[in-house]
This record gives C-alpha cells, sequence and structure tokens, in this order.
C-alpha cells in the first residue's frame, strides 16, 4: 500500500495531470495531519467496530449473500461489487445531506487534487461513516475475508483517482469504461456544483452510468478544483479545516461575490471523457 503510494507520488511529479495552486510541501503536510487524526478514528473506532459485525456475519449467515445458493468465489466476488455499489450511494448522501456534507466538505475544499488528497478526510466523516459499514456488512452479507479484500481495492481505488496522474487519454478512456479514473473523479472536484453533484462513484464507473450521474465532458484544464465559497488559501489552513464542521457554514456553492460557478457542455457528449 505504501509502495503504491510512494509510485503514485513519483508518477504525479514526472507526468503531472493539473498545475499545482498550492505549494505542494504544504499540503502534504496539511493532508497528512488529517490522515494521521482519521487513521487514529479508524484504529480505535473503525476497527474494533467493523470486524465484529463481519465475524458475526459468517457465523450466523446474516445478509443477503450468505442466504443464496452462490458458488463462494461468486459470492466473494458480489460482496466486493455491493459494497462498491452501498458506497456510491454513502457518497451521494455525504453530499446531499447538510450534516454529513459539512464533514466531507473538508476533503473538497483542497484547492489541488492528487495522491494527498486521498488521506484527507476529516476523522468525524470516518467516524460517522461506521454505522453505515455496519449496515452494508450486515446487510449485505460480507465475511471477514471479503471485508479485508474490499478494503484494499478501495484503498487503492482511491489512491488512484484522486491523483495527478496525466494517463494517455486513449488509456485513461479505456480504463475508464471500468473504473474511476484521475480525469473523471477531477471533474467531481471541480468548484462548479454542476460538476460536483456527478461522479459519485469510488470504484467501478457503471454505477454513475446507471443512475445517470456521470460526467465526463469537461476537459482538465477548464476545472478549477476545490468548493467555489472556499477559494483563498487562508480558509484552508490546518486548524480552520479540522474545525470546519463545528462552526458556521458558508453558502458552498457560491463564490466569495455571490454568484455560482457554471459550465454550458452539450448533454450529447456528457459520457465522453474529455482530455
Ligand atoms: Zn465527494
Amino acid at each position: 500500500m505504501g509502495a503504491a503510494f510512494v509510485a503514485l507520488i513519483l508518477l504525479e511529479r514526472r507526468r503531472p495531470l493539473r498545475a499545482d495552486v498550492e505549494s505542494k510541501l504544504v499540503r502534504t503536510i496539511r493532508n497528512s495531519a488529517i490522515a494521521v487524526l482519521s487513521a487514529l478514528v479508524v484504529a480505535r473506532l473503525d476497527r474494533p467496530l467493523i470486524m465484529p459485525v463481519a465475524r458475526a456475519v459468517e457465523r450466523r449467515r446474516w445478509g443477503l449473500l450468505l442466504n443464496v445458493p452462490l458458488p463462494a468465489a461468486w459470492r466473494g466476488a458480489l460482496a466486493i461489487v455491493l459494497l462498491d455499489y452501498t458506497m456510491y450511494h454513502w457518497h451521494v448522501l455525504l453530499h446531499r445531506i447538510p450534516g454529513l456534507w459539512r464533514f466531507h466538505l473538508v476533503h473538497h475544499v483542497d484547492l489541488d487534487l492528487d495522491a494527498s488528497t486521498a488521506l484527507r478526510f476529516h476523522f468525524g466523516e470516518l467516524a460517522l461513516s461506521i454505522p453505515w459499514r455496519m449496515a452494508q456488512i450486515a446487510a449485505i452479507g460480507v465475511t471477514p475475508a471479503a471485508l479485508t479484500r474490499w478494503q484494499a481495492l478501495f484503498f487503492l481505488s482511491i489512491l488512484f483517482h484522486h491523483s495527478n496522474i496525466r494517463l494517455p487519454i486513449e488509456v485513461e478512456r479505456v480504463l475508464n469504461r471500468f473504473v474511476v479514473t484521475p480525469r473523471m473523479h477531477g471533474i467531481h472536484h471541480s468548484i462548479v456544483p454542476d460538476e460536483t453533484n456527478a461522479n459519485w462513484s469510488s470504484g467501478l464507473t457503471l454505477w454513475d452510468l446507471l443512475h445517470g450521474t456521470a460526467r465526463l465532458n469537461v476537459p482538465q484544464e477548464e476545472i478549477v478544483i476545490g468548493v467555489a465559497a472556499y477559494r483563498d488559501p487562508t480558509d484552508v489552513t490546518l486548524g480552520k479545516i479540522i474545525a470546519q464542521p463545528f462552526g458556521p457554514q458558508r453558502p458552498w456553492a457560491r463564490l466569495p461575490a455571490g454568484e455560482e460557478p457554471q459550465r454550458h457542455l452539450p448533454v450529447a457528449t456528457a459520457t465522453r471523457l474529455a482530455s
């Protein structure tokens, strides 16, 4: 996992997809500090609560997949697919429910997007996701083995699609038919609200295509990364972003001058990945 992270950072230096706004060093330190707080929540809360649910699922045969006749390999693969699908819905809720958005906002107000952003989730967001994940595991019927496999895949996936790597567009278009890629997720991190409210998948692209929430036709050089109401570097210092969910919230979709950023692209090309 650590090796994947280092490899992504080296590739980001060699072939960056978008130009940096803030200093890479400052952002990496800031995002790593958030990651340390999150790692504490994962170690103290997530792991002690989540794994026992998966063990109970296996022992008591709870959940959908353990109650339908399926070969074991199918069961393991479907558990990962259904976890991915229900993560799509969790991501939608993070954006739609104000009480969750104020935490997820901390991830989105990063003024650049790279592999370090993949580690920058407010500890409150991680804590709030625990009941959802317990429900996912119990309802789907996720065993400890399937959970461990999904956790590794999910982590690799978010590292990859947050990274600032310029893949050849032809390669990325092929990959993007199956999984979320850096250009696709870059559009989700745009300051244009219609683009933030799109591309919610975090593993398979399928879910956005299925729900009509894929928006792929935005060229990367036209994207401004971040959230409209928090464009100033002084808005996103370490202390401010840790405290951000607990204080008053700005109307996030509006620029400081009051207008909402917009972009008009033909709907017909929405599912063709732009360069
Ligand atoms: Zn998001």
